[in-house]
């Protein structure tokens, strides 16, 4: 048996009912199947089972009293996967799915994608079980506070770096913000996505969805000599990705029809009204359904997937885990799709993603992809420690060029280990080989 299928299976055994975890690892394993042979250290040094456990998981209970004043008790999570290239980064995630094994996955693919950025920042992902949706502002507020009084003491400025994700936006942030700070007495970059008032940067509500269409921009340049002006999208979810990735890809000439949230999906082929998905998904915390009473031309499906049905250019999944699966790959590849950009974290599914390598479609993964919104939350980082604020246009140059950086790191890394083209396997080693090389560096950890 193989070091990898050895470590894969031991792995599922240690880890059992963590899906999402085994497939982010076996992802990732398939593309080191490539690079391996070539570094025989790495099983002497029993590389992969330390790269794959997490360096330390807290676990805790979250108490709060709703507007009824009653209790409620929800579970909370950090995962702080690896610290080798600099402090565990990562978002907290506030969704009634999370479970250890959604962090996990979550956490190992920071890893790899944070060493992507250039930018020096460790793994880590969080989050709680807590469901934002239908809560009032104080609810939010007490629950955010409750999280805080336990995760205080394990997170800071040089040790552990939360940042927001699904269901954690620039609300919470603030609550988790204030309450870290009378709790620890400091005033540092102990999280990001901070308001422009209080140490947040320029351009990092927007990096995510930008940096998505940056790097998606170089591959239609660079492979298909081409760009996004007079192109036909397809984006899903309707949140911090899908919007700023909506918005630049109309800056650039493009034209969004469609975006979804976890009841359904609409499509307008006169191009998204992007103002009026704003207000409502920004401003009144309603859903994408109420978009076709403004646009009666538009219609609405139940099934999230119909997004993949219309014909498109570009398709950009940005909503969340496995929503991309065999069948819509196969819709997106005969409608002759160039380029699929995942926003999200891994939404798309590994037969999916195999069909479109297979099948001529262009496939950039989340760990490259999307790395745009963690690359400015480290620049947010270098701006709290210098105790400055540096200008959009500033923010927005440097996420250019790191994900140009990206992109030639994956593409080339992929020709040098012999599978140009595959930028999954470009990106998974390139990430790969930086941090197991630091923990080399750094002895037995
Ligand atoms: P938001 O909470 O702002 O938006 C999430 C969107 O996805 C919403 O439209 C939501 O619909 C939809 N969604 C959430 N869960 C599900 C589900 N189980 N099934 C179907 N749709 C769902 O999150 P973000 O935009 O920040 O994050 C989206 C994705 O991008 C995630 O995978 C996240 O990990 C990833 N990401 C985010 C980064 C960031 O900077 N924000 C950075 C890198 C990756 P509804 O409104 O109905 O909940």
């Amino acid at each position: 048996m193989s070091y990898l299928s050895q470590v894969y299976d031991g792995l599922i055994a240690r880890n059992p009912g963590e899906e999402e975890f085994h497939q982010a690892v076996k992802e990732v394993f398939e593309s080191l199947e490539i690079a391996l042979p070539q570094h025989p250290e790495f099983e002497q040094t029993s590389m992969l089972e330390r790269i794959t456990e997490p360096e330390r998981v807290i676990m805790f209970r979250v108490p709060w009293v709703n507007d009824n004043g009653e209790v409620q008790v929800n579970k909370g999570f950090r995962v702080e996967f690896n610290s080798a290239i600099g402090p565990y980064k990562g978002g907290l995630r506030f969704h009634p799915s999370v479970k250890l094994g959604t962090l996990k996955f979550l956490g190992f693919e920071q890893i790899l994608k944070n060493a992507l950025t250039g930018i020096p920042m460790g793994g880590g992902k969080g989050g709680c079980d807590f469901d934002p949706k239908g809560k009032s502002d104080n609810e939010v507020m007490k629950f955010c506070q409750s999280f805080m009084t336990e995760l205080f003491r394990h997170i800071g400025a040089y040790t552990d770096v939360p940042a927001g994700d699904i269901g954690v936006g620039g609300r919470e942030i603030g609550f988790l913000f204030g309450q870290y700070k009378r709790l620890a007495n400091k005033w540092e970059g102990v999280l990001t996505g901070k308001g422009l008032n209080w140490g947040g940067s320029f351009a990092r509500t927007p990096a995510t969805g930008y940096g998505l269409v940056y790097i998606a921009h170089e591959y239609l340049k660079d492979v298909r000599k081409t760009d996004f002006n007079g192109k036909t999208v397809a984006i899903s979810g309707a949140g911090n990705v899908a919007i700023y990735a909506c918005q630049k890809v109309n800056q650039l000439g493009g034209k969004v029809v469609t975006m979804s949230d976890s009841n359904g999906c609409i499509v307008d082929m006169d191009g998204i009204d992007l103002d009026l998905v704003k207000d409502i998904k920004e401003v009144r915390r309603g859903r994408i359904k109420e978009y076709i009473q403004k646009h009666p031309n538009a219609t609405y499906s139940e099934n999230r997937n119909d997004v993949w049905k219309v014909k498109c250019d570009v398709a950009l999944p940005c909503a969340t885990q496995n929503e991309l699966d065999l069948e819509d790959a196969k819709v997106l590849a005969a409608n002759g799709c160039l380029v699929v950009g995942e926003g999200a974290n891994m939404p798309t599914t590994l037969e999916g993603t195999k069909y479109l390598l297979e099948n001529g479609v262009g496939f950039l993964p989340g760990k490259a992809a999307n790395a745009g919104g963690v690359a400015v939350s480290g620049l947010e980082m270098a701006q709290n420690s210098y105790f400055t604020q540096w200008t959009f246009e500033e923010v927005d140059g440097k996420l250019k060029g790191i994900m140009r950086n990206i992109w030639v790191n994956i593409s080339t890394t992929a020709k040098k280990y012999g599978v140009e083209g595959n930028y999954v396997h470009g990106a998974n080693i390139a990430g790969f080989m930086k941090v197991a090389n630091s923990m080399m560096d750094q002895g037995v950890v």
